[in-house]
């Protein structure tokens, strides 16, 4: 049955089954729902039409440069962390035809673009990814140049959080200060409870369109008992990180250590692949194409995404400016951790873990830092 009125600064018990009420009014109200499921051995997020979808009693195993899919031996929907996907896809199309012109006998005619316009509502969005969201919320809508696309999308989204309760190997989003309990941004939290005696979600509503849609779902009133398992439940996973980063004035350390011979180091290590970028949640860097078809009578310019780690990227009249692959790795962590945030004004690293986990030779972003740290303060000891 439906509980007693809601405010927003309620907080609700909803069980598993009341979860597939919220997927029907979402796509009652129109909205493509995206989350989690499982696919080719990894959790990645795609449409989906169930609750049934979602990965029910499967967790992960991380480290660096290692992914594994485990059955837990409980049921719970959300006890995993990030997999190599991110939200930003959704957000931002990988590729897109900007406009198109056609040849006609008068002269050319031009069409734009056509996106996927349909709202949409993210399931089992994780605060680092919240705040990854937020990061990108300001490239794309909060400049002089505003994306319309990107723009429309955001407006339009429901996003259904979840507060980990569960630190993934390569996890370090309380360095950041940004997980693992979400607070801002969401319409919908929630806290799954999973232990012997029993499974629920602790549900809270962020807006009042969150407000309205738990009102709809059947749910019931947390006891104080419910309440203090679920905060305990996040609270243990900020003591189980995986990874530690050390951000004290970091922007400056990496400002100052543009020659640290730890650049040579990882250097010798990375593939240059672009993996990194690849998964992380911030990386937008995106290039323009033009093509033309074969008979000279069509003409179109898309847009894809890209990554630092290309030597094209960089290609600037007559070469790259970024040749090495110690260029580029430095350009990429540089920017993440220092040049970012007098860009933006945050870090554009919200810990994730992603780009640790999904690089083959496993480096490690928090390991890297480290190094470049030790290293300078072992040539301030010896000058
Ligand atoms: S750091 Fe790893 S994932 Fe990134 S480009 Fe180098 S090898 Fe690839
Ligand atoms: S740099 Fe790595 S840890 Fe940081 S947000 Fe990107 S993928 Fe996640």
């Amino acid at each position: 049955m439906v509980g007693p009125s809601l405010r927003p600064e309620n907080k609700v018990v909803l069980e598993h089954e009341h979860l597939q009420q919220l997927f029907d009014l979402l796509s009652k109200r129109g909205y493509r729902i995206l989350g989690p499921t499982i696919r080719d051995q990894a959790i990645v997020y795609d449409e989906l039409n169930s609750v049934e979808h979602l990965p029910v009693g499967w967790t992960d195993e991380q480290d660096g440069g290692t992914y594994h899919l485990k059955k837990r031996d409980d049921e719970a929907v959300f006890g995993y962390v990030v997999g190599p996907h991110s939200w930003k896809k959704f957000l931002l199309q990988p590729e897109t035809r900007l406009w198109q012109a056609k040849s006609n006998p008068a002269g050319f005619n031009v069409t734009e673009g056509k996106e996927e316009t349909r709202k949409s509502a993210f399931i089992g969005v994780r605060s680092c990814e919240l705040h990854a969201i937020e990061v990108q919320d300001k490239v794309f809508m909060a400049g002089e140049y505003v994306d319309a696309s990107y723009k429309s999308r955001r407006e339009s989204l429901f996003i259904v959080a979840v507060n980990c309760t569960q630190a993934g190997g390569t996890c370090f989003c309380v360095s950041m200060k940004t997980g693992p309990k979400v607070t801002s941004g969401f319409d919908i939290a929630l806290t799954e409870v999973t232990d012997a005696k029993r499974h629920f979600f602790l549900a809270e509503a962020g807006t009042a369109a969150g407000v309205e849609l738990l009102q709809a779902v059947s749910h019931r009133e947390a006891s104080d008992q419910e309440r203090a398992a679920a905060e305990n439940a996040v609270e243990e996973c900020s003591k189980r990180m995986g990874r530690t980063m050390n951000t004290m004035e970091i922007k400056e350390l990496f400002y100052r250590n543009y020659e640290n011979p730890r650049w040579d180091d990882v250097a010798s290590r990375c593939l240059t692949c672009g993996n990194c970028t690849m998964v992380c949640p911030t990386c937008f860097c995106t290039t323009v194409e033009d093509f033309t078809d074969l008979s000279g009578e069509m003409a179109e310019r898309r847009r894809r995404m890209d990554v630092c780690f290309s030597v094209d990227f960089s290609y600037i009249h007559g070469g790259s400016i970024r040749y090495s692959p110690k260029a580029r790795y430095r350009q990429w962590m540089t920017h993440k951790l220092a040049t970012w945030i007098d860009q933006f004004g945050v870090s554009g690293c919200v810990g994730c873990g992603r780009c640790i986990t999904w690089c083959p030779v496993g480096i490690d972003i928090t390991e890297e830092a480290r190094a470049i740290r030790e290293r300078e303060q072992i040539h301030k000891a010896v000058a």
